[in-house]
């Protein structure tokens, strides 16, 4: 699948459910209306859509949510999954908040995931109540300690936030060093009505980088994950550390991605609002051929970039859906 600009889409993610068990400040609202269930694929028309794509050319598929984790009998569809990696697809991976992922942990090993990303914004546990709402650090503790017991690699996602975690950066390096942990820090992106300024929150990475290049040696490597991440090394610590910068470096120019909602929508771009709808194509026909239809439609309209922006002088350049919605 080659999109308009030549880029060759090899990644697919996909948000199984936009519900969750945590309720973070800079993704969701405390009172979140969810999509009706009804709405939803099930779970087989989902590993349905993912093995038309995985035919179409997509080797990476991430899943995502909402939790992905907090979707009833969510293994089953990990394990349909992982029967294909060899055969097409090359990693299945997935972005959980980590809350279940002790009672998971081996299990995802045995699917032949090998890779998580585990969302953490801080280390102190009064601070991660207070950034998810809902959460307790404890918790994620123990699921990142059942993940690497597991085998599997896990990456630490923060997302830096101006007067919230700013001044953790070289802690969490430290530990991330010392449990072998990848970490990478994410800009705040202005996605669904969360009830606040997004100013108040965002902090743009290079600011995150002056600041960690007071305390360690970054050395540029060129490491690559297939997502948007650039990463450097820590000398001191050993550890790789990665910046996902939408807001002060546009990506877009090798995005490899498309976006799948849990009720059959796929979005070309995550800042974009166009999208096509796979729900009705699966239900189309039992054969495969409108699906595959549909998905070559939608990559033939994927947009160059999006636009956003955060600036208190001009209308915040948006999305209105929630990052829970289409996937971070
Ligand atoms: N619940 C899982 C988790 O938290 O990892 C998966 C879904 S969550 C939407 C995926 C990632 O998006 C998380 O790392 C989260 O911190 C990030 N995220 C959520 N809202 C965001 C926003 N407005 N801007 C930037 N990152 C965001
Ligand atoms: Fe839930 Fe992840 Fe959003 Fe936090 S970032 S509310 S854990 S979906």
């Amino acid at each position: 699948m080659i999109d308009p600009f030549g880029r060759a889409i090899t990644y697919l993610r996909v948000s199984v459910t936009d519900r969750c068990d945590l309720r973070c400040v800079y993704c969701m609202a405390e009172d979140m209306t969810f999509l009706p269930k009804a709405e939803l694929l099930s779970l087989e028309e989902l590993e349905r859509v993912c093995g038309a794509f995985v035919r179409l050319g997509v080797r990476k598929l991430r899943l995502t949510g909402g939790e992905p984790l907090v979707r009833r009998n969510i293994m089953s569809l990990i394990r349909g999954l992982g029967r294909r990696l060899g055969d097409g697809l090359d990693e299945l991976t997935l972005t959980t908040n980590g809350t279940q992922l002790a009672r998971h942990a081996a299990e995802l090993a045995d699917a032949g995931v090998k890779r998580i990303n585990v969302s953490c914004d801080t280390l102190d546990p009064a601070k991660f109540q207070a950034i998810t709402r809902w959460g307790r650090l404890d918790q994620v503790m123990a699921g990142i300690k059942a993940a690497k017991d597991a085998g599997l690699h896990v990456k630490i996602n923060a997302v830096a936030l101006k007067g919230t975690n700013d001044d953790e950066f070289d802690r969490m390096i430290e530990w991330c060093g010392a449990e072998g942990h990848d970490l990478t820090f994410i800009e705040v992106m202005p996605m669904g009505d969360i009830g606040r300024q997004r100013v108040d929150q965002y902090l743009p990475i290079s600011m995150v980088r002056a600041q960690l290049k007071k305390r360690w040696t970054l050395e540029e490597i060129d490491y690559r994950t297939g997502g948007p991440a650039r990463y450097v090394r820590v000398k001191e610590t050993g550890g790789r550390v990665g910046f996902i910068t939408p807001m002060t470096h546009n990506f877009c120019e090798s995005c490899n991605r498309v976006r799948l909602t849990c009720t059959g929508t796929l979005y070309m771009c995550l800042g974009q609002e166009d999208a096509a709808d796979l729900r009705a194509a699966v239900r189309a026909s039992e054969s495969d051929a409108p699906l595959e239809a549909a998905i070559h439609a939608a990559i033939a309209r994927k947009p160059k970039g999006h636009d956003f922006i955060i600036d208190r002088r001009h209308d915040p350049r948006s999305v209105s859906r929630h990052m829970s919605v289409t996937g971070g």
